[in-house]
């Protein structure tokens, strides 16, 4: 079967004209500059191939300039001293934003990265403004505390007082992956200037558009210059130069387990504080009793929402052997009806990957499996003019120890194993050196608390998978990373917690 994809087009005049624009300089400060070398990258539509638009290939002297641009807003401009309102009320101006240009930043987004354009226009870019939203209303909450101390010594008439403040941690390099790259860039973008931190961003080199269009809607919101400098290149030379520069105070991360670890190598120059949003293998467990109009449609988009290109996705299966080909049949049967197309297409199911390169990894890991005695439900081709797109695949007859079940795929793939009990599903979902997330399925209460305890995860579903929110904390445990995105505490990723003790 070959799979036909047409050269759709954006549609919305404001994508029209940023696409127009060809190439796409960064910004430094208020500038919007090509890079020091003057090289450019291309940024390519996977479905189709299509150049879509230059951004610059920085470097070293980039980010140079970049963190000390950042460095002199910190240190003398007026972010980390403005009122927590007056953060807010810009912070909050630029959810608003992200929302007013929500069909421009879907269009972008959809060509740059491949995804189904519903999943931009109703969960990431949603999720952007959200994020926005939900830590302008955070920076209002940066409280210390006052501290009773049991100090012997006191000058005679005097007394202790001693109170905590928390303060902004400094310069933030903020590097992101390409699978949401707008959302993910909210989530660090947002707490780290909700702290007072000014920050320079390095977007994936796959997918830089749309960081540089919200840069475009920070300084329309009113953020002053140098507080967000964006420096796009690759990663092991934009990253890696941020990672290791001394005047970079936090980095926060997200990407695969193995960058995270260089990250953190790097980092331990000047002890920059760290935070890892890394990889995941999360499985999903479901029960004899669990609701299967709700379980098995839900397994099957926890694996193919964005084209399995989701850390949290739902990629190991374990379901009790009574309802298994009842389970598997039934997600077998949703991904050969899913269509395959152009994610600008509004009934596309099933985009391209973000690039060849990763169809082709996510290939590779379904032929070695089935070399290696697996089979497929369904599924398992790679298709499109550029062979970016993989089908939606099941996979059963899967071992423990093999690759496809202990490593990040990264795709549209999912293993599916059965098992005898609730103990063996968990001793099985624990088998992994990941702990992002994991979802039970039952209709059974017990079952399902005594499952979320058990599970090695950061976050556990119940009855669902793939629930976010700004306000619900999300990071992993084990080689999943380190802190957590989201939440009332993300915010301290980004503060420092300074102690005053005072005779008085
Ligand atoms: P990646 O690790 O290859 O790249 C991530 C970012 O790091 C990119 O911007 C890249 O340019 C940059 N980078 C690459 N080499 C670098 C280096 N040596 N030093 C510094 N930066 C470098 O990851 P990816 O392929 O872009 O994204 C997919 C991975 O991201 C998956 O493993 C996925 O699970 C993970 N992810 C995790 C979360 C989470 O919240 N835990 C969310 C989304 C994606």
């Amino acid at each position: 079967m070959s799979l036909v994809i047409p050269e759709l087009q954006a549609s919305h005049a404001d994508a029209l004209e940023f696409l127009g624009r060809g190439d796409h300089p960064m910004l430094l400060g208020e500038q919007w500059v090509a890079a020091r070398s003057g090289e450019w990258m291309e940024a390519v539509n996977p479905a189709t191939g299509a150049v879509l638009g230059r951004f610059p290939n920085g470097d070293a002297a980039d980010v140079d300039i970049a963190v000390q641009t950042a460095r002199a807003a910190f240190e003398q401009g007026p972010w980390p001293a403005m009122t927590p309102a007056q953060r807010a009320k810009i912070l909050w101006r630029v959810g608003e934003l992200i929302e007013q240009h929500i069909d421009e930043l879907s269009e972008l987004e959809t060509l740059d990265q491949g995804k189904p354009i519903w999943v931009g226009r109703y969960a990431e870019i949603p999720g952007a403004a959200e994020q926005f939203r939900f830590f302008a209303g955070q920076a209002q909450r940066i409280e210390g505390q006052t501290l009773p101390t049991s100090i012997n010594y006191q000058p005679p008439g005097k007394q202790v007082f001693a109170y905590t403040l928390k303060a902004p941690v400094g310069v933030v390099a903020a590097i992101v992956p390409w699978n949401s790259p707008l959302v993910l860039t909210a989530m660090k973008l947002a707490p780290a200037l909700a702290a007072g931190c000014c920050v320079v961003l390095k977007p994936a080199e796959d997918t830089s558009l749309t960081a540089l269009r919200l840069g475009e809607l920070l300084l329309e919101a009113g953020l002053p210059p140098g507080v967000v400098n964006i420096v796009t290149g690759r990663g092991d030379v934009v990253g890696a130069a941020l990672a290791a520069h001394p005047g970079v105070d936090k980095i926060s991360f997200t990407g695969s387990t193995q960058v995270g670890r260089s990250v953190l190598s790097a980092a331990g120059g000047n002890l920059k504080k760290v935070t890892l949003e890394l990889g995941g293998k999360s499985p999903v467990i479901v029960m004899p009793d669990a609701d299967m109009d709700l379980a098995i449609p839900g397994a099957a988009n926890a694996i193919f929402f964005n084209t399995g290109q989701v850390c949290v996705a739902g990629s190991r299966l374990y379901v009790h052997r009574s309802v298994f080909d009842q389970v598997v049949n039934g997600i077998a049967d949703i991904a050969r009806g899913m269509k395959l197309g152009h994610g600008l297409d509004a009934t596309t199911q099933i985009g391209p990957l973000v690039s060849r390169k990763q169809a082709d990894r996510v290939h590779r890991y379904v032929q070695d499996a089935l070399t290696d005695g697996a089979k497929a439900v369904v599924g398992g081709r790679q298709l499109g003019p550029n062979n970016t797109f993989i089908e939606p695949t099941v996979l059963v007859n899967v071992r423990p120890d093999m690759a496809c079940v202990q490593e990040e795929i990264f795709g549209p793939v999912v293993v599916a194993t059965p098992v005898d009990s609730l103990e063996e599903a968990l001793a099985l979902a624990n088998d992994s050196i990941y702990g992002l997330a994991a979802s039970i399925w039952t209709s059974d209460l017990s079952t399902a608390h005594r499952a979320a305890a058990r599970l090695k995860s950061g976050t556990v579903w119940i009855n669902c998978h793939l629930m976010f929110d700004a306000s619900l904390p999300i990071g992993g445990v084990r080689q999943s990373g380190w802190g957590r995105e989201s939440g009332q505490a993300a915010v301290d990723n980004f503060l420092e917690l300074k102690t005053v003790c005072a005779v008085v």
